[in-house]
């Protein structure tokens, strides 16, 4: 059992000051010597994520990895775990499902493709889907991990490298990849021989549902292909800060039954308008 005291905002504040401009090791070695064994790597098997395992297998190869496989993963996804087991030998990664009887009860109400038809539904599906399972797995953990960084999207501008997450029981949230850019991940990827998802290869920039993520074209966001038929919604699923007024609440809780659900909201949850406006502002 953990005797670890969660961090309050002041010393993730401090935290963060002390580890900004300094290498992604030095916060991981930090983060694993303080949480483990109850720190775990969240990974989508972007580059981001995979830069982020290479360096924390270094480190310590039992660190725990987890990823949410929603049931709409491409194949390529699965086949890239298998190649990540194979540079990794031990690797601790671990799969979290969605409740069937959501999905199903989902399904049957709004149909499989329900993302198509409008944000809110979106938002139900990625909740159900990704939200959920990752809310239920946080519940385990003191702190959590994760590639994302700054230059990503106008939603991500402002993370910081040791944050609080009010969202899942305000255990630690650690973004080790905060400052770096594209360029550099890439550049740890080819010094470090690292496998890649093989949808890199096909103009992909960002990896995800099988349905809802596409290569970008000339000139578009590394996040531009996700959600790419949505106007004036975030392109945020929920797992890396709740949304505001999502207009799928009712859904949710007519799916999710008695179970209860997931928080919904938080002051720093990302409104439809706000999260476009600010995206037009980085992009343009
Ligand atoms: S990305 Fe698409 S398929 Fe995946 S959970 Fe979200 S809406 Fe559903």
């Amino acid at each position: 059992m953990s005797t670890f005291e969660l961090l309050d905002e002041l010393e993730a504040g401090e935290l963060s000051i002390r580890f900004e401009g300094e290498e992604p090791r030095a916060l991981l070695e930090w983060a694993l010597e303080e949480f483990s064994p109850r720190i775990a790597i969240s990974t989508a098997f972007q580059v981001d994520g995979t830069v982020l395992l290479d360096m924390a297998y270094a480190i310590d190869p039992e660190i725990r990895v987890f990823s949410v496989d929603t049931g709409r993963l491409p194949a390529e996804t699965h086949e890239f775990m298998a190649t990540l087991r194979d540079r990794y030998p031990g690797l601790r990664l671990e799969l979290l499902s969605p409740e069937e009887e959501h999905v199903a009860r989902m399904v049957s109400r709004k149909g499989l493709d329900l993302f198509r038809e409008s944000v809110p539904n979106r938002l139900l599906c990625c909740n159900v889907r990704k939200v959920q399972p990752l809310t239920k797995h946080l519940a385990g953990l003191d702190a959590w991990m994760t590639g994302l960084r700054r230059d990503q999207w106008a939603t991500r501008t402002n993370i910081r490298k040791v944050e609080i997450d009010h969202d899942h029981g305000a255990i630690a949230k650690l973004n080790p990849l905060a400052e770096w850019t594209a360029r550099e991940t890439w550049e740890y990827v080819r010094e470090r021989e690292l496998p890649v998802h093989p949808l890199y290869a096909k103009g992909y920039t960002t990896i995800g549902c099988a349905p809802c993520t596409r290569p970008i074209r000339a000139g578009e966001a590394e996040r531009a292909g996700r959600w790419w038929w949505e106007s004036n919604a975030p392109k945020e699923c929920g797992m890396h800060c709740s949304i505001e007024h999502g207009g799928f609440e009712h859904e949710l809780h007519a799916i999710l039954g008695s179970v209860g659900s997931t928080e919904l909201h938080s002051s720093e949850g990302v409104g439809f308008a706000d999260a476009e406006a600010k995206n037009r502002e980085a992009h343009a």
